[in-house]
């Protein structure tokens, strides 16, 4: 294994959404193929995301309804900010008329909650797999 671990940030104002993402990548954690950060609110994400340990993040997963600043204009935030290469975003909401809202500011996927945890982990290996070709 000397692929460099895929960078995730998970964002969701429920520790329990963050703690269901980072067990069903508990393997793939241990083992250096996924390395996770996690973040409460947008806000906090977009501190990640300028600081130095966010600048090799290339996945984000994101809810949507949080306090004060939302999935969407994290989303927004992200694609304006433009950066090289673009980080990929997957937006998870239990609301699926966010769907269409998330593709429309570039969202490179949708979710929706209950959240197919067997798809979303598909979804995100192969992401890496392709990343390290
Ligand atoms: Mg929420």
């Amino acid at each position: 294994m000397n692929a460099k671990p895929l960078h995730v940030l998970a964002v969701d104002d429920e520790p329990a959404a963050l703690t269901i993402i980072q067990r069903l990548f508990r393997k793939e954690s241990k083992s250096g193929d996924i390395k996770i950060d996690c973040a409460n609110t947008a806000q906090q994400a977009l501190e990640i995301l300028n600081s130095q340990r966010g600048t090799d993040i290339v996945l984000i997963l994101s809810d949507v309804n949080m306090p004060g600043m939302s999935g969407i204009e994290l989303l927004a935030a992200i694609r304006q900010k433009n950066p090289s290469p673009p980080p990929f975003v997957f937006v998870i909401s239990a609301y699926n008329e966010r769907a269409e809202e998330a593709k429309r500011f570039g969202a490179d996927s949708f979710f929706p909650k209950p959240l197919d945890m067997d798809a979303l982990k598909t979804r995100v290996l192969e992401l890496r797999e392709i990343l390290n070709q």
